[in-house]
């Protein structure tokens, strides 16, 4: 439709960063995701949802409607359906809905917020939806609510305690009077304004930037995804600021060479997840298992890498700590380093090599002065392979 163009259809673009023509959840096919990182950014609150969406099916009659109960001493949202009655004597104006929510707040008085706009994401919503809480939650010794600590990775404030139930409202404006089924796209908008709730105000500058916007990642490519997809070893990815590998530990070694970087490895692809046919498995992922070998000397893995790195590893994602983009060249650089620099030292101080050397001795290898010159090495070298080429 030529419309679209202006007025993009906002059921195609991804939940977390709004490009357009994103694929559908394969759990839920209610979420949508523009790329395998940004479904991973979403999936700590996704995840306790998702397998549930379809499944939450025995609807008890036309007048119930799907809504989200975050229950203050579980660990996670769950389904619920709330009856949704017209109500005539209501004081606002026309016929509207009144939603049944009274036992899921344990008998406390309802109060309602409603929603039309996801600040975090900066997009007006098409259709509004309620947070539902106690009236008197802040004031009545109600504790924190935990699957809203869960739902939101531990980002929310202070604000939301005890039973809080969120619904879907049809429509926008002041007062819009019917409610409609729940969806997984919309919890993630009552996720955000869990997070992005300050007194009611939108939030912060730096909170904007914090959670919004993405940096330059780098994927290093297992066997199994290079065969089937025809992929380089290295490439390029955008990461959201909110994706889970920024909350992992600094790889060691980058740190000590003064590029520090976090990483994460992907779920394996369907296409080579059960193959183990092969002599050379699908998982393989050498400079990755290079990358992470251990660096601090009082350790017994020292100069090996741990065993979580060394066996399935799969693909893996590469970011800066920093929040700076990183290069496939600067990627490629400190594997290099790593394989066939700092491994043939290791090996000398384990005993296995050709010289004989101590474990202080190898550590002096790992500087920032020495990745640079490496990398300048490698770059002299490569030039040469270049030329040499038949
Ligand atoms: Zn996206
Ligand atoms: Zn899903």
């Amino acid at each position: 439709m030529a419309s679209s163009f202006l007025f993009p259809d906002p059921t195609s673009s991804c939940t977390i960063c709004d490009s357009p023509n994103a694929q559908a959840c394969a759990g839920c096919h209610s979420t949508r995701y523009c790329s395998p990182e940004c479904q991973q950014t979403d999936w700590p609150s996704h995840g306790l949802l998702c397998s549930k969406y379809t499944t939450h099916i025995d609807r008890p009659d036309p007048s119930y409607k799907r809504a989200i109960f975050f229950p203050p001493k579980e660990n996670k949202p769950e389904f619920i359906w709330i009856e949704c009655r017209t109500d005539k004597k209501i004081w606002v104006p026309g016929d509207t809905q009144e939603c049944q929510v009274r036992e899921h707040l344990d008998g406390g008085f309802p109060h309602r917020k409603l929603i039309q706009r996801n600040h975090l994401r900066s997009r007006n919503l098409t259709n509004s939806f309620q947070v539902i809480c106690r009236e008197t939650c802040l004031l009545d010794g109600s504790e924190l609510n935990k699957s809203v600590i869960k739902a939101t990775n531990g980002a929310a404030g202070s604000s939301w305690k005890g039973p809080i139930v969120a619904m879907k409202k049809i429509g926008r404006g002041a007062y819009p009077r019917e409610y409609m089924d729940i969806d997984m796209t919309c919890y993630r908008d009552v996720v955000d304004y869990f997070i992005s709730y300050r007194d009611g105000s939108a939030p912060r500058g730096k909170m904007k930037r914090i959670m919004w916007g993405k940096v330059r990642g780098v994927k290093i490519n297992c066997k199994g995804d290079q065969s089937t997809s025809g992929a380089e070893v290295y490439s390029a990815v955008d990461v959201p600021r909110q994706h889970p590998v920024f909350l992992g530990p600094i790889v060691p070694i980058s740190r000590l060479v003064g590029m520090p970087i976090h990483t994460r490895r992907y779920p394996p692809n369907r296409l080579w997840k059960d193959d183990h046919d092969h002599v050379d498995s699908p998982y393989e992922n050498v400079p990755a298992t290079c990358i992470h070998m251990i660096s601090d000397r009082n350790k017994d893995w020292w100069g090996l890498a741990p065993i979580k790195w060394q066996y399935d590893v799969g693909s893996v994602l590469v970011v800066r700590s920093d929040n700076q983009d990183v290069t496939t060249q600067q990627v490629e650089a400190l594997c290099h380093f790593c394989q066939f620099k700092m491994q043939p030292l290791f090996e000398n101080a384990l005993g296995g090599g050709l010289v004989e050397m101590t474990r202080a001795e190898v550590m002096r290898y790992i500087t920032p002065g020495a990745f640079r010159d490496y990398v300048a090495e490698m770059r002299a070298g490569k030039v040469e392979e270049g030329e040499e080429e038949e």
